[in-house]
């Protein structure tokens, strides 16, 4: 079991990783002119006195908070921090310490880089979600009008601290939300990582999620080095992703939103049921991910009439060329394709499929 990891040079970011990450991270902080932390009301309360505790010395200017959740990832929360940064004469040798979940991290990233044409920025994940996906790979951006992630770039962080210290106080929401995605990479990549999770509930895999961690962050990390603009290999990433973005937009706009990781995990049932079809997983194959998925997470609430709301928005997905829905689809477990063309009835009869359980 891995207990601590120090990546550098693994990308653009440096990383480290593991129990105990944060107090090693003294040194990245000097030579700045002002530090300033991003965060939201929830991180000011749970986590930020874990942050005091751990660095005491470090000499922070200003703290700047913005509302959490997914529906403040817009463009006047980047106008709002924007104006702090220029109030509080932020200059270029400034750092900006984004601690949060992946709505933080998200849209603190792109602040930074568009901020005087580009301050540094470090990622300090205190989501499972964001030590395992959203922190690393260089993705920044924010919503606009309906669609997620519309606006952003390709920027990366100078230093990425990957610490559970910080898990101890996420809602039970959360932890499923983030072990969706750790599920993906174990279904896309990483064999080994589907044998740790052992058909489990993810609330059983307690006393392992240090190295569960490290090893899905290390799986992203990889697929980002090989492909860092997403022109290929990196799109298996995509996987459930395709329907699960159209589900996560969807109810954004009902009362009852659902987090990013539970529109993942129903996304890749639809996605698994297509890769059945169309690159060859077995049905056995895909039964074991259903019940791992059903296990975790209970079936979403929706119906027929919604479907072409939904294949409207899976069209102005990012991931859409030419007009065709191009998927990533898994091959068998551990092993993705990407870049398949889905007809829009074949979706249709994957989201039947969902809903008929
Ligand atoms: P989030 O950032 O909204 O955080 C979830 C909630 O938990 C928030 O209310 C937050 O205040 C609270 N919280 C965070 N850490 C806490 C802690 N330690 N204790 C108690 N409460 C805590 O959600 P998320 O799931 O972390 O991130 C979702 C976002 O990440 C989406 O916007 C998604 O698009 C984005 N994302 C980005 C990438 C990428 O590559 N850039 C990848 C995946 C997801």
């Amino acid at each position: 079991m891995i207990d601590q990891t120090v990546i550098t040079n693994a990308l653009p970011s440096h990383f480290l990783m593991g129990k105990g990450a944060l107090q090693q991270a003294k040194s990245y902080f000097d030579g700045y002119s002002k530090i300033f932390i991003l965060l939201d009301e929830n991180i000011q309360r749970f986590c930020m006195p874990v942050f005091q505790q751990l660095l005491p010395d470090l000499n922070v200017h200003s703290v700047i908070q913005v509302k959490s959740g997914e529906i403040n990832k817009n463009i006047q929360t980047a106008i709002s921090i924007w104006e702090q940064l220029t109030s509080l004469h932020a200059d270029r040798d400034s750092l900006l310490i984004n601690l949060g979940g992946g709505v933080i991290t998200d849209i603190g990233g792109f602040v930074a880089a568009t901020f005087k044409r580009g301050i540094d920025f470090i990622n300090i994940p205190t989501t499972l979600l964001g030590q395992v996906d959203a922190s690393i790979g260089g993705k920044t951006g924010i919503d606009f009008h309906e669609f997620k992630n519309q606006l952003g770039l390709f920027t990366y962080p100078k230093l990425v601290i990957i610490d559970p210290v910080f898990l101890q106080t996420l809602e039970e929401i959360h932890w499923k939300s983030g072990f969706s995605e750790t599920l993906k990479y174990a279904l896309i990549m990483d064999n080994d990582l589907w044998k740790a999770i052992d058909n489990r509930h993810y609330q059983e895999l307690n006393a392992d999620w240090n190295s569960i961690i490290i090893k899905a962050a290390h799986d992203k990390i990889n697929i980002v080095k090989q492909d860092g603009f997403e022109q290929g290999i990196r799109k298996i990433l995509n996987f459930g992703h395709t329907v699960g973005h159209a589900l996560e937009t969807f109810f954004l706009k009902t009362d009852h939103p659902i987090t990013h990781g539970e529109a993942v995990a129903a996304g890749m049932v639809c996605e698994t049921r297509i890769s059945t079809q169309l690159s060859k997983l077995s049905d056995k194959s895909a039964i074991e991910i259903y019940n791992e998925i059903d296990k975790n997470f209970d079936r979403l609430s929706f119906s027929k009439n919604n479907f072409s709301e939904l294949l409207r928005l899976m069209t102005q997905d990012k991931k859409v060329r030419e007009g065709h829905l191009k998927f990533s689809l898994l091959k068998k477990l551990g092993e993705a394709t990407y870049d398949i063309n889905v007809s829009s009835s074949l979706v249709i009869k994957s989201l039947e499929f969902y809903l008929a359980k």
